[in-house]
């Protein structure tokens, strides 16, 4: 009886099928270069093990708010940016009244209502993937506290309509831009309106620039609004080890990291280049670190990639993403291997 409302929920599954080649998770396909993991190692000595981790981030606080160039107390940190999106759909607004999220995208706002038992109103966007001005009207019509805009979008790729994200900021609604992918991306960032309005958020993450690991996400707000999302926060979610990796890795290791970023940026261009050429698969643009292509058969060619060594993330079974999957750019020789084996499964099925 106690566990009634666990036992509705499913539990949230990634692929974990070892494969030579991951391209399932958005990871950044680089690990970090000997030189910083051997500072890393130095820092991590120095941890006095037996202590609690500073509850203010305060070193790493500096250096983040330097890299976005914003203040020190527009930030709050999360363990992941998955947990700021707990952290909000549990505090903000009333948890009677429902939040909201354009459908395909990112399942974590719909896991994390549906863990507190908070209501959800899905919407649709258009056959681009694009925001639609009457969806997010009727949306809003039916008392929604807060609407999730993950721009650029997970699993689609694509930026929505900044017009649109803006119309929402002037409604009565608290707006939560998640700009995990922004970096891949040449559009806006939405970082500076967050900082004059009291109605808007954006949320950044480490996860897909190359420190999934260390599991860091970052709000940035109006300092006011900061301040009170802050006091909903656990004291110690992140971690000494996580502090002290952040802070050598956003020092010492900036350049890489950009350098990094570009790579992949390049690397996508190519590889959507190459699949345009493939007439059985439509590419859909994008400005993140993967790409979503629709196919004749989702599942049958996400099966014979797995078999072999390519490991893609299968989107089949999400309403509106019928036969797509989604491909995470990997090492130039990694991509190779994907297209070729792309290739030869559709020459021998289709
Ligand atoms: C990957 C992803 C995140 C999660 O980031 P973490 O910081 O690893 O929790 C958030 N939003 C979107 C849209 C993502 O794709």
């Amino acid at each position: 009886m106690f566990l009634n409302r666990l036992k509705k929920l499913k539990s949230y599954k990634t692929e974990t099928t070892p494969c030579k080649v991951k391209l399932s998770s958005n990871e950044l396909p680089f690990d970090l270069p000997e030189d910083l993991k051997e500072k890393i190692s130095k820092e991590i000595r120095k941890i006095p093990f037996q202590r609690y981790p500073d509850p203010n981030i305060t070193e790493l606080r500096e250096i983040l708010a330097d890299i976005y160039g914003v203040n020190e107390n527009n930030l709050v940190f999360g363990n992941g940016s998955d947990e700021l999106i707990q952290l909000l759909i549990n505090t903000i607004g009333d948890l009677k009244k429902p939040i909201a999220y354009p459908i395909p995208t990112f399942p974590m706002y719909q896991v994390s209502a549906d863990t507190i038992g908070r209501d959800k109103v899905e919407f649709r966007l258009n056959e681009n993937f694009d925001l639609v001005k009457g969806e997010i009207d009727k949306a809003l019509e039916r008392n929604v506290d807060i609407i999730f805009y993950a721009s650029p979008n997970n699993p689609t790729g694509n930026s929505f309509n900044s017009d649109l994200i803006r119309y929402t900021v002037d409604q009565n609604v608290f707006v939560v831009v998640d700009e995990a992918y922004i970096d891949f991306s040449d559009k806006k960032s939405f970082l500076n309106e967050a900082l004059n309005e009291d109605n808007l958020v954006v949320l950044r993450t480490m996860s897909k620039i190359g420190l999934a690991s260390i599991r860091l996400g970052v709000l940035i707000a109006r300092e006011d609004i900061a301040m009170e999302i802050n006091k909903g926060r656990l004291p110690f979610n992140i971690t000494y080890p996580t502090q002290v990796i952040a802070k050598v890795v956003l020092t010492e290791g900036l350049d890489i990291i950009r350098e990094n970023i570009n790579r992949i940026k390049i690397e996508r261009d190519k590889l959507i280049n190459e699949l345009s050429k493939i007439n059985e698969i439509k590419v859909y643009p994008s400005d993140a670190n993967f790409i979503l292509i629709k196919t004749p058969n989702g599942d049958l060619i996400h099966r014979k990639l797995i078999e072999k060594g390519v490991l893609v993330r299968n989107m089949s079974h999400i309403p509106y993403m019928e036969n797509c999957l989604r491909v995470s750019i990997g090492k130039p020789e990694e991509n190779e291997i994907f297209i070729e084996s792309l290739r030869e499964v559709i020459k021998e099925n289709f």
